[in-house]
């Protein structure tokens, strides 16, 4: 295993979680499992919504492959090492720059963040199952950042 394979990995798995959370999020988050969701765009009490039993779940599937890949540091680990820098990334920017969970001073700042912010705000605009727009957090529609 070289460097160029690990890091490639490590991006793969970065990446593929953006293509696939957004996949997720459309089409059954707001779907067969809009139940669930649902808790993350209808304000609830408490720090903990239903809703972040996804985040467990991706989550369970970066450290299982961490643990199997862990011995030879194969692509299981790297991949799982990418998707866990996702999950962090989308902690940081989604739960706490975007939905301020966690109080902090920080604002999201420069065009991308802001474009990225203003997407996601968007997407909560709606309440409702079907009619959300942009599903992805890091790759968002263009118009997203015009002003
Ligand atoms: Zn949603
Ligand atoms: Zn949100």
């Amino acid at each position: 295993m070289n460097i160029i394979s690990n890091i490639s990995f490590l991006m793969v798995g970065f990446a593929g979680m953006e293509f696939f959370s957004w996949f997720i999020h459309k089409y059954i988050m707001h779907g067969p499992l809009w139940n669930i969701h649902k808790t993350h765009h209808v304000h609830t009490k408490g720090f903990f919504e239903l809703n972040d039993l996804f985040s467990i779940l991706f989550g369970s599937i970066a450290i299982i492959l961490i643990f199997s890949g862990v011995q030879s540091l194969d692509y299981r680990f790297w991949l799982g090492c990418g998707i866990s820098l996702y999950g962090i990334s989308y902690f940081v920017l989604h739960d706490i720059l975007i939905h301020r969970r966690v109080k902090v001073k920080k604002k999201p700042k420069g065009k991308y963040l802001n474009g990225i912010s203003r997407a996601h705000r968007a997407h909560h605009k709606s309440n409702q199952k079907d009619k959300a727009v942009s599903f992805g957090l890091f790759i968002v529609p263009f118009r997203f950042f015009k002003k």
